[in-house]
């Protein structure tokens, strides 16, 4: 069989147990199939250590050059991390450093599995989260006051001219808070959640608290809108999707009675709470990917879980471990097909869809790792090492028919 040929794509290589699931994914569900085509970067702790954490910043800038990249899971190092590898720095976090080179929003999708039920009986479909990751309470200043007095909001402009507003007339103690965001950050969020409904083909819903937050939240409502209005609402309508925007609570309740399939865009704030919420009622982290989409039509493409490190330290003693590896196969097939996309590579998306398709199927038929098996129904649930599912896809993959 001829091997599948495909531009190159950025890859960034990660840490611990996930490290070796990528190597596996590639071995055995991959390179068998496709002339594989990567502009490799490590960055495995120890790899960033040695660069100086340069090798993410060169991977950052290869997606801006290459549009798709696909991520291993990294650890973020803290002190512990930092005695453990010897590290000179407590390097950044490298999502942080990438999200930030990218000026992206990290969208986070549930892979849905009829065996695995949503606590919420009528979503049909995966719901994603793309959670604004800049300003608000995240980067407030606050503090407490205690005794009575007068607190203001002032702004100096850098003419010298003030606008001044009264908070509060204290009669007593109390808490204070000051928030900002951008307009250029709102601009950029709003961009990225129009590129990726483009991208998926599905609707997009913005909410916040505008009735109350009549000048912060309205101004992202306004910013989205423009920018649709301006930007976004021919090709919507060409590909017959919508753009709405509602009131968060009427979100909230739309969505719980919704069938899935659909974007919901948040805040800051809102999205770290919702993102958990709704991935918690789908079922497990280790069935959620993510993709970094930037507003410049960048996609970096990873699982949401981490680096799985209690079930690595595990293989060291040398066990045989049954970490999930869906999600980065999903990465893998996401970035694939992007790629395929981009460039018009028919055999290439299709190969993506064909390998999804083979690792669902695996775990319908029952089999499936640890952490699935726990939430599973259904009977002939089959509980498998990572290798184990990883060979039971790739059987999938060559013959169509289960092991
Ligand atoms: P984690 O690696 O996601 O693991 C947390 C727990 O969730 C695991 O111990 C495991 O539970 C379960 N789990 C997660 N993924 C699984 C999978 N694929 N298959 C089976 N079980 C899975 O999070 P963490 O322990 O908080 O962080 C570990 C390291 O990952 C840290 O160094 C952190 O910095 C890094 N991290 C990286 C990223 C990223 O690169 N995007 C994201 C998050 C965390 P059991 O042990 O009970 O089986
Ligand atoms: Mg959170």
């Amino acid at each position: 069989m001829e091997k599948i040929k495909m531009n190159p794509i950025v890859e960034m290589d990660g840490d611990e147990m996930t490290r070796i699931i990528w190597q596996m994914i590639k071995d055995e569900l991959i390179c068998p199939f496709v002339e594989l085509n990567t502009e490799y970067y490590d960055l495995g702790l120890k790899h960033r250590d040695e660069t100086e954490d340069n090798v993410t910043i060169d991977a950052a800038e290869a997606t801006k050059r290459l549009k798709v990249a696909v991520k291993c899971a990294t650890i973020t190092p803290n002190a512990q991390r930092v005695e453990e590898y010897g590290l000179k720095k407590m390097w950044k976090s490298p999502n942080g450093t990438i999200r930030a080179a990218l000026d992206g929003t990290v969208f986070r999708t549930p892979i849905m599995v009829s065996r695995i039920k949503p606590n919420v009986r009528t979503w049909e479909k995966p719901i994603t989260i793309a959670r604004h990751a800049y300003g608000d309470v995240y980067k407030a200043t606050e503090y407490r006051i205690t005794s009575p007095g007068k607190a203001e909001l002032l702004f100096t402009a850098d003419d010298g001219t003030q606008q001044c507003e009264t908070i509060y007339d204290f009669e007593c103690g109390g808490v204070l808070q000051g928030q900002y965001n951008k307009d250029s950050s709102i601009e950029a969020f709003a961009r990225s959640c129009f590129e990726y409904a483009l991208s998926e083909k599905q609707d997009l819903w913005f909410s916040t608290k505008d009735t109350i937050s009549k000048q912060y939240d309205q101004t992202f409502k306004l910013i989205f809108q423009r920018i649709f209005d301006e930007e976004y609402k021919v090709k919507f309508e060409n590909l017959g999707i919508k753009y709405f925007y509602t009131l968060i609570d009427d979100a909230v309740a739309r969505v719980i009675r919704s069938r899935g399939g659909f974007i919901w865009a948040l805040k800051n704030y809102d999205g770290d709470v919702m993102s958990d919420m709704v991935s918690t009622a789908f079922g497990s982290l280790a069935m959620m990917t993510s993709v970094l989409v930037s507003p410049f039509g960048y996609f970096e493409y990873e699982a949401a879980h981490g680096t799985v490190t209690r079930h690595y330290y595990r293989h060291l003693k040398g066990e045989e471990t049954s970490t999930n590896p869906v999600a980065t196969i999903f990465a893998w097939t996401g970035a694939l097909k992007k790629r395929g996309e981009l460039d018009g590579n028919t055999a290439l998306c299709e190969f993506a869809s064909k390998l999804e398709k083979a690792t669902l199927d695996t775990v319908e038929d029952g089999v499936m790792t640890g952490d699935l098996a726990l939430l599973a129904e259904g009977d002939n649930v089959r509980k498998v090492t990572t290798k184990g599912f990883i060979d039971a896809v790739r059987s999938r993959l060559c013959d169509g028919e289960p092991l």
